[in-house]
Order: structure tokens, then C-alpha cells, then sequence
């Protein structure tokens, strides 16, 4: 009674005038999935989606009857709200050491991250019962699973895909700007990622209306990390391990699967790309750690309640076949990621610093809104994996953090950077940053976000006191770090404007420290990790 009374209270108030209705043609390609799924979106008659505090009930009513589940707060959001983890493991483990020293794969579940794609967090809650004491429970003697089902609740409760603040929680993954992503990370850091699965929806209609009027076929979009320094061993295991096993498990059950894409609102460009490599989106940024990592969608934004059962199960049976594939080898994946992190760690290849992308003709499986036929439609299409490289810079051996840019180092420790601090005062030739323009502030709501500033290097004697930060690059975030620290890097903390540039030289306070440079500093670890620290790289 009292949770029925506080699901009420609290509902979203859905604006269903808004939505897309797809007609009874259509909606009869979309039956329900044949598949069991415990959720409270799920209940027959509902008009609307979980609410908070319905979903903290459902939870709170999990542990109760599976009390080995770790159920906690990462944290609150920025209207403070609950941020519910929940952690699988065969012995009921809570203590991060503990889980960790267990040595099973660390499969992480996302649902939510942008607030008007419920899909995604109602499978998370689906999940979550199949792992408390349901058929994957067998499965937590080979994995253990980590569930966030509402990364962004704010933006849940507000149904808009952007935080309470207005920010795209999605793109916030190596700023860390929000509350929302800094609690999310500092669990991320005490249980590293083997493999991380971002759930989402995509668009039905709107724009593929108004561009080609046709509407979007597929049940699921998948994209794998993209960013080109993801470790290529990481890339392989996604697209020849755990991709085949995806779609495997979407055609068993008769559900059509194709790559990520987007296109902007520019009724005029009629580009069609798949998901950025932006370092910052959470697929690129989980995919630098050395973690699998993969965003899936469904096909609900825009849609309402309309083929909702089949969307959860979509993304239920994904996650279902993402934890088979981790269980049926569990050594296998612990050693190809542990070696892309050390690969990561040993690397000595130039930098990325730009890229460009091919654009050729594919034909998109797209419908015919009215008719429901198959309207295969042929765009020209921008591939995130077909990647040119249009500028490298030597790797340097670390990054030095002076004024200002000292304040980033929690940031980077919360992205598994480890962040050393000179013991002894030291003088140094390094490479200083000269800015060519000004930092350019664009919308953080851009589809493919681009926000850097072009450099060139001078030559810098730096006299550095005892404490100043050095971030070395032998550690297996060296590529998180580079993209964080290179200003012309797309979202970096100086093309952001989040490290302030002084004016007048107009040289960033990040400074470059070759090999030999680096020698002769003494260091000791500052943050959390201590990879790199204790000798000069
Ligand atoms: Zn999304």
C-alpha cells in the first residue's frame, strides 16, 4: 500500500501529446518477446514508467529476498536523488578488496544515463532479478556483476535526456564535471571493469522522418569503444567475442540488430554517423581503461509506452548473453584484458592527436511509416571504426601539472590515472602547449562533441617544487591521460576551458616531460594507484 501510494506520488508526468504513435502495421512487427521479465514498468494497465521511488522499493524488496545482493548509493545526484548500485557475487561480498581478490571478471550493467530513454533502466531492474535468484544466479561462480540501473535520475524523474543541470551525463566521462559521473567513477576505480555495457534508446522517427520519411527498423543498435588508441586487442575481443554472441541471442529470439548511428537536427544534412570517438563519451572512455565496453540501444525514444516489453527484453537478453560469454571463459577474458592494460602500459607509438573518418554509401534497414514494408534506405554513412590518422605526436614520457591544471588530478585518479607527486624540487626541459586560438566554448549537447584548441610545442625550462603532479605515461590509462592532457585531444580539460589558460603567453599550465626529462624526477604516489610512481619511466 505504502509503495503503491509512493509510486503515485512520485510518477513522472509524461507528455504523451509529444509522442511518436506508430500505427498498428507497424506496432504488429513489434510483438512481445516470449521472455519472463520482473520489472515494475511491466505491471499490466501502466500508462507511465518507473519512478524513483518505485525503483528504490523494487530494490530495496530484492534484497530482501536474495540478501547476498550488495545493494548501495554510489552516491546522490545533483537534485539528490539516490544513485542505487547493486553488486552480484556468488559469496554476497560487499568489501571492494574482497570482490577484486575474488578474480572473477567484473562485468558492469549501465541503465539511464540519458533520462527520456527508459528501456534501458527498466532491463536493468529485470536483470537485477534474474541475477538475485533467477537463472543467472549460476552464472555468479564465474562473473560478478555490478548493476547502476538509473545513472542519471534527475533526468528520469524530468523524462529529458540531458541531468538536472542541462549536461549530457553520457559525454561527461573524462571531465567528470557532474556528480552523477564523479560517483559513478569512484565505484568504477574500486571494481576496474572487464567488460561495461551502456543500455540506451535511439530515436523511432523524428529526424528519419523528416530526412528520409521512413523510420528507424531495427530492434537494437550496438557500438563497441571506437576511439583508435582502444588497445586493438580489446577492439577484437568485442567484435569477434562478444558482438557475435549479441546478435546470436537478438536472432534466437527473431530481434534485428545494426550499427550505432545518429544524425544531427540540421534538416539539410542528410550525414549519417555512427557514434563518435570523442575520449569522453562513456564507450570511448570505458574502452581507453582496457575494458570491453559497448553501447546498446533500443528502439524507444520518442515512443512512449509502445513496444515496451519487447525493448526491456531486448536489452535483458543482451546483458544475458554478455555474462554467458564472460562465464563460458572467465580466465580467457581476465588475461586478454590484462594484457591490453599492459600493452597499454608498455605502449610507445606516437600519439593520436586527430583522425578523420570514411564516409561511403550503406543502405539503413529502415520502415515505411504508414505501410510497415522494409524501406532500406541508402545514406552516406561517417564509420567511427574507418579511421585515418591526420596528426600524431611523439608520446611523451609524462604530463606536469602546474597552477591551475593541479586541480584536475581527482578528476583523472576517478578515471583510473595514476597521478604522482615530485618528492624533491626539480628543473627540467619539457614541452609547453602554445595556444594558436581561443578556447571555444560549444553546446556539450553536440552529437559529436569537438571542443579543442589548436597548439604548437615550444621548448620550456620548468623550474617544479616539491609536490608539483606529474602524470606518467607507463600506466595502462596512458591514452585516458593523453586525451585528457592534450589540448587539441577532442573534450580535453584545456579545449573545455575546464583548465584555464593564463593570458598573455598563453601557454597551458600542462607541460610535456620527455624520457629524459623524466629521470630526474623523484616521485611518489599522489592518488589511489601507484603504477609508475616509484620509477622514473
Ligand atoms: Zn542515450
Amino acid at each position: 500500500m505504502l509503495l503503491a501510494l509512493a509510486g503515485t506520488s512520485f510518477a513522472q508526468e509524461l507528455d504523451h501529446a509529444a509522442e511518436y504513435r506508430q500505427n498498428a502495421a507497424v506496432l504488429a512487427r513489434y510483438p512481445d518477446v516470449p521472455v519472463a521479465l520482473e520489472a515494475p514498468a511491466l505491471k499490466p494497465g501502466r500508462t507511465d514508467f518507473t519512478s524513483q521511488a518505485e525503483m528504490e522499493a523494487y530494490l530495496a524488496a530484492l534484497k530482501a529476498r536474495a540478501p547476498s545482493l550488495v545493494l548501495g548509493s554510489l552516491g546522490r545526484s545533483g537534485q539528490g536523488r539516490e544513485l542505487p548500485y547493486l553488486i552480484f557475487t556468488k559469496e554476497g561480498v560487499a568489501d571492494a578488496a574482497a570482490i577484486r581478490a575474488l578474480g572473477r571478471p567484473i562485468l558492469w550493467f549501465i541503465g539511464l544515463q540519458h533520462g527520456n530513454e527508459p528501456a534501458g533502466g527498466e532491463a536493468m531492474l529485470a536483470l537485477a532479478a534474474k541475477l538475485a535468484d533467477g537463472a543467472l544466479k549460476a552464472y555468479l561462480d564465474r562473473v560478478t556483476v555490478v548493476v547502476v540501473p538509473r545513472a542519471n535520475p534527475d533526468g528520469a524523474a524530468a523524462f529529458t535526456r540531458a541531468t538536472g543541470s542541462g549536461a549530457d551525463l553520457n559525454r561527461d566521462h573524462i571531465l567528470l564535471t557532474l556528480p552523477e559521473s564523479a560517483a559513478l567513477h569512484a565505484k568504477l576505480i574500486e571494481l576496474p571493469p572487464d567488460v561495461v555495457i551502456d543500455a540506451h534508446e535511439f530515436s523511432v522517427a523524428n529526424r528519419w522522418l523528416e530526412k528520409f520519411a521512413v523510420i528507424e527498423a531495427s530492434d537494437a543498435m550496438l557500438l563497441y569503444a571506437t576511439h583508435p588508441m582502444v588497445q586493438p586487442a580489446i577492439t577484437a575481443l568485442a567484435e569477434s567475442v562478444f558482438r557475435p554472441a549479441l546478435d546470436a541471442a537478438w536472432n534466437a529470439h527473431g530481434l534485428t540488430s545494426f550499427w550505432y548511428h545518429t544524425t544531427s537536427y540540421r534538416p539539410d544534412d542528410k550525414l549519417v554517423s555512427m557514434g563518435g570517438n570523442a575520449p569522453g563519451i562513456a564507450r570511448n572512455a570505458f574502452g581507453l581503461m582496457g575494458a570491453v565496453s559497448f553501447l546498446i540501444e533500443t528502439r524507444g525514444v520518442g515512443v512512449g509506452l509502445q513496444a515496451f516489453q519487447r525493448r526491456v527484453a531486448t536489452h535483458v537478453l543482451a546483458a544475458e548473453a554478455v555474462i554467458r560469454t564472460a562465464a563460458a571463459d572467465p580466465s580467457r577474458l581476465r588475461t586478454a584484458v590484462a594484457e591490453a592494460r599492459s600493452a597499454a602500459a608498455a605502449a610507445r607509438d606516437d600519439l593520436i592527436v586527430a583522425h578523420k573518418l570514411a564516409v561511403t554509401p550503406v543502405d539503413l534497414p529502415m520502415l515505411d511509416p504508414e505501410t510497415a514494408r522494409n524501406r532500406p534506405t541508402t545514406v552516406p554513412f561517417q564509420d567511427s571504426r574507418a579511421v585515418t590518422v591526420t596528426a600524431k605526436r611523439a608520446r611523451p614520457a609524462g604530463y606536469l601539472l602546474t597552477g591551475d591544471a593541479a586541480a584536475v588530478a581527482p578528476r583523472l585518479a576517478l578515471n583510473t590515472i595514476a597521478v604522482c607527486a615530485l618528492a624533491v624540487p626539480a628543473t627540467i626541459d619539457a614541452e609547453a602547449f602554445i595556444l594558436k586560438g581561443a578556447v571555444k566554448r560549444t553546446n556539450r549537447e553536440s552529437i559529436n562533441p569537438d571542443q579543442s584548441v589548436e597548439v604548437e610545442l615550444g621548448k620550456k625550462s620548468l623550474a617544479l617544487p616539491a609536490g608539483a603532479l606529474f602524470v606518467p605515461m607507463n600506466q595502462p590509462a596512458a591514452a585516458l591521460a593523453a586525451a585528457a592532457l592534450e589540448p587539441d585531444c577532442p573534450g580535453s580539460f584545456i579545449g573545455t576551458g575546464i583548465v584555464a589558460v593564463p593570458s598573455g603567453p598563453n601557454e597551458a599550465p600542462i607541460y610535456r616531460a620527455g624520457a629524459a626529462a623524466a629521470r630526474n624526477l623523484h616521485l611518489a604516489p599522489l592518488a589511489h594507484a601507484s603504477a609508475g610512481c616509484e620509477t622514473p619511466p
